[in-house]
Parts: C-alpha cells; structure tokens; sequence
C-alpha cells in the first residue's frame, strides 16, 4: 500500500460483508476504512476523503438513502451501494438520490471491482470522451462538439430529443440512469411520470445505433429500474 491508494469507505452494520471488502479491496490495492452506522460513515467519508463510497441501504441507525442525501451536500464522491432487498424500489431511490451504481447482495469480488473502476473513471473530469470531444464505445463515435454521430463511420443523422438523450447517456457513460432521472434531463421536470416517452425514444435510438435493436450492445436496459450506456 502506498501513499497514492485508493481510499474507500466501507458503511456496512454485517462484520462478514465488510470482512470481505477489507480483504478483498485490500488485495487490489485499496485502502480501506470502515463505519458500521450510517452517522459513523458520514464522518469517516469527510474525514478520510475517500475515492469512493460502498455504502449498505440497509443499516440499524438509518436508512442508507438518507446518508446519501447528507453526503450530497457536500461531496460528489462516487457512492457504490449494497442492497439486500428484493425491492428495486430502494435502489432506485438511492440512484435517484445520488448514488453512482447498485450492487444486489450476493455478489462477487469481480463484478465489484468492474463497478469501481467506472465508478472512479465518472470522477475524473470528462472521462467518458477524449480532448476533442469524441466519446468513443466500440463502433459507436459521436462528436460532442459538432454533434455528429457515427456508427462504423457512417453518420447517422439523430432528432434532437434523440440526441439528447444519447447525450445524457454520454455524459453518464457506464452508469444505471432512472428513468425518472432521464426524463427530467431530456424532458424536463414535469415529464418524469411519463415513461413511455422514454420507451419510444430509446426503441428508437436503438434502431438508428444498434446493429441488432432487440439484442443491443450500447443502450442496455437496466430492467425495472432505468438504461445504462455501455462504456
Ligand atoms: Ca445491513
């Protein structure tokens, strides 16, 4: 471990979960600090200023909502959480409430650490397109700056609420977006009951940007909570 480790604060009432984050970040080179209450947590994250938050939605002081909603105050620290209800309610909560990306208990090291990494990639300053403007995911290239987009090199020409919303996606490139959240973005805030604006679009940005519409690589469907977009 060195000075420059990443810090991450682990907010987490079960000794075996936060057992296994210890041991398993620790491995990767993180260095890890642990809270077991939501008011403990928050102190921790302002103390240690960590890279990233695993925050658990369920713990004895307070709901882990609520401590996001605290540290968004403040800070816009990517926030990874732990959820152990069924309910997708609660996780769209959190992500509605801040949190950068969910993880469903039981999971595993791997998919952890894939989260993390998009997770740390979303604090660096524009991470998702390079010093011209293009973000790039595998065929798919779009210009932000003369907002043209490209699939295998053809232009694809986009309305634009289409290419608004792509861009909403672009922007938060590899993270779960609500739907509530993409509606207020690309419509507005007294839109964001109106799913099927949102279904309309999306079928149709997939069937200018995807080779197989049913079957997309890019626009992914985070089922019954929001649309992700790869990266
Ligand atoms: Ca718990």
């Amino acid at each position: 471990m060195t000075e420059t480790s990443p810090v991450i604060v682990v907010i987490e009432d079960d000794p075996a979960i936060r057992q296994f984050l210890r041991t398993g970040l620790g491995t990767h080179g993180f260095k890890v600090f642990e809270a077991d209450k939501g008011q403990q947590g928050i102190i921790e994250a302002g103390i240690r200023k960590p890279d990233f938050i695993i925050l658990d939605l369920g713990l004895p002081d307070m709901d882990g909502v609520e401590v996001i909603k605290v540290i968004r105050q403040w800070s816009a620290m990517p926030i990874i959480v732990l959820s152990a209800r069924s309910t997708e309610q609660h996780k769209i909560e959190a992500l509605d409430a801040g949190a950068d990306d969910y993880l469903t208990k039981p999971f595993g090291l791997g998919e952890l650490l894939a989260r993390i990494r998009v997770a740390m990639r979303h604090s660096l300053s524009n991470p998702a397109q390079d010093q011209n403007g293009i973000f790039t995911t595998g065929a798919l290239k779009v210009d932000l700056v003369k907002r043209q987009v490209f699939v295998e090199d053809e232009e694809i020409h986009l309305t634009p609420i289409q290419y608004r919303l792509l861009s909403v996606l672009i922007k938060n490139a590899g993270k779960v977006l609500t739907h509530h959240y993409l509606l207020k973005e690309v419509w507005g805030p007294s839109y964001k009951d109106n799913s099927h604006y949102l279904r309309i679009y999306m079928s149709q940005l997939r069937q200018k940007l995807e080779a197989e519409p049913a079957q997309p690589q890019y626009l992914l469907t985070e089922s019954g909570i929001g649309y992700r977009l790869k990266f």
